[in-house]
Order: structure tokens, then sequence, then C-alpha cells
């Protein structure tokens, strides 16, 4: 069975890939398996845990046409590491949807990249970004709920979390850029709010790249067994929701409180200017 083609989300966590992985595999021959990494290590760990995690498709994993077949495979090969568990994945999508469907992988981190390329036939990189104010915003209310010590408020704070904001996509770009893989930055409030425009840029793209388009074909859906909750969530699904909360929290998050190379490289990257 020929390895698939792979189009492999590249994202800081929190920053919508599990919405564009959704966007995609309802176009045409593309099935978004959300983060292959995640859902592999989360059956290391502790195999009883994977049936709990709940797949796009409406079955629990463990009964999914794919991450049943994939769950049965790791454990009938025994499979002991992340990257023994990648690659069974990739094969398995393979024997399961055939040469004509392609993969959507939202894995995000660079070490993984490098899995995702390592069994595929051939691959393009999606460098998601999501805009800082809102990344901070959206970072603050998961942070805050645990943030009893100093350090910890200092955490929550918008410019020490501007700064991580930075310098985690400043290493993820190189780890990107080292692998010479084609690659297209994706704004997520661009893929949000101008949903056409971007969709229309992200066919012309893979169709050059993977000699495949994204909006022929009959949509085959999404097998996502990890990412964001509003995966299960068919009303969230159906609709295009944005998490503004951001834009109502006052000055200390406008863009002239960033420092100007954040500001600069967040304008660059999320809305290409
Ligand atoms: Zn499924």
């Amino acid at each position: 069975m020929p390895a698939p083609e792979v189009l492999f989300i590249a994202s800081l966590q929190h920053s919508g890939s599990t919405y564009l992985d959704l966007q995609l595999s309802s176009h045409g021959a593309w099935v978004g398996v959300g983060e292959i990494s995640g859902a592999v290590r989360t059956w290391l760990r502790t195999r009883a845990t994977v049936s709990e995690l709940g797949c796009t498709c409406g079955a629990a994993p463990t009964d999914c046409v794919f991450w049943g077949a994939v769950i049965e495979r790791l454990a009938a090969d025994d499979v002991r590491t992340l990257a023994q568990g990648y690659a069974t994945v990739q094969m398995v999508f393979g024997e399961v949807f055939g040469p004509d469907v392609s993969m959507v992988d939202s894995s995000k981190h660079g070490t993984h990249l490098e899995l995702a390329a390592r069994g595929s036939s051939s691959l393009a990189v999606l460098r998601l970004t999501r805009d800082v104010r809102s990344w901070i915003a959206s970072e603050q209310s998961r942070r805050k709920r645990d943030a009893t010590s100093f350090a910890g408020r200092v955490r929550c704070t918008a410019p020490y979390l501007a700064r991580l904001w930075y310098r985690r996509n400043r290493i993820l770009d190189r780890e990107v850029a080292s692998t010479g893989l084609p690659t297209m930055r994706v704004g997520y409030e661009e893929s949000v709010f101008h949903h056409e425009r971007v969709l229309d840029d992200v066919d012309r793209f893979v169709a050059r790249h993977l000699g495949r388009s994204i909006t022929t074909g009959t949509p085959p859906g999404a097998h996502i067994v990890r990412g964001n909750r509003m995966r299960l969530d068919p009303v969230q699904r159906a609709a295009i929701t944005y998490d503004d909360a951001w834009l109502c929290r006052g000055a200390l998050l406008h863009s002239s409180a960033l420092v100007p190379p954040i500001r600069s490289y967040n304008r660059r990257m999320v809305y290409g200017a």
C-alpha cells in the first residue's frame, strides 16, 4: 500500500489547528486525523484512555473505522515508540482509505513533522499562526485557574506571554525551515474571517506541491481523536465560531502594547502584511 500524501499543520498549541483540520476535511478527498502524535502517545502511556477520547466520526476510537484499525495494529505489533506508532498510523491510513485519499495531520510540532515526512509519499506544511493578542487571552484563561504563586501569576501577564508566543513561534519557524519542505503561512484569524479566500490559497498551494485539489471529490470526513473539544460539538462545528473575548479586554492587548518585533511578526504571520 503506498504511503499517503500528507498536509501537515504546524503551529503552537491552541492556535486553531483543529478548526483548520476540520475545514480541510470537509473539502474533497482529504481526511483529517487530528494530532497523530498525541493520539499515539495517549495509547503508549495508558491504553485504556484511548477509548474515552471520542472521534469526530461519532464513534469511540476503538469502534472508529480508522482509529479502531490503528489501535488493533498498535497492539498486534506491540508498538513501543512514538516513531513506530507514527509509521503504523500512516500505513493503516493507506490501507483504510486507499491511494485517492490524502491525510491532514495536525500534530503541530517540528519534531513530529520529521516523523510525518518519513512515512509519507509527499508532504506539504501549513504554518498556522494565531494572533498574539487572541493567543494571550486564551492562554491567560487557562493559566489563571492554576496561578496560585507569584511566579505563576507572572506567567499569566501579557508581556510574559507575548514573549513566549514569539519565542516558540520562531523556534517552530526554524524547525519547519530546516526540513526544506514546501510551506505556506496561514493566519488563524484570516482563515476564520476570510474563509473562502484562504481555502482558495491553500488549494492552489496544495495543487502545486501535492498535485491534488482540496475542493474536488466527495468529502470522506474527519477522524480526529485529539484536539480542541469543539471537534465533538456538531453545533460549534457547523458554524464558524471565533473566541473574540480578547477584543473586549481593554488596552493591555491592543497591538500598540506589543514591542515592534512582535507586532510586525504578528502582522506578517497572521495577516500576510
Ligand atoms: Zn472516527
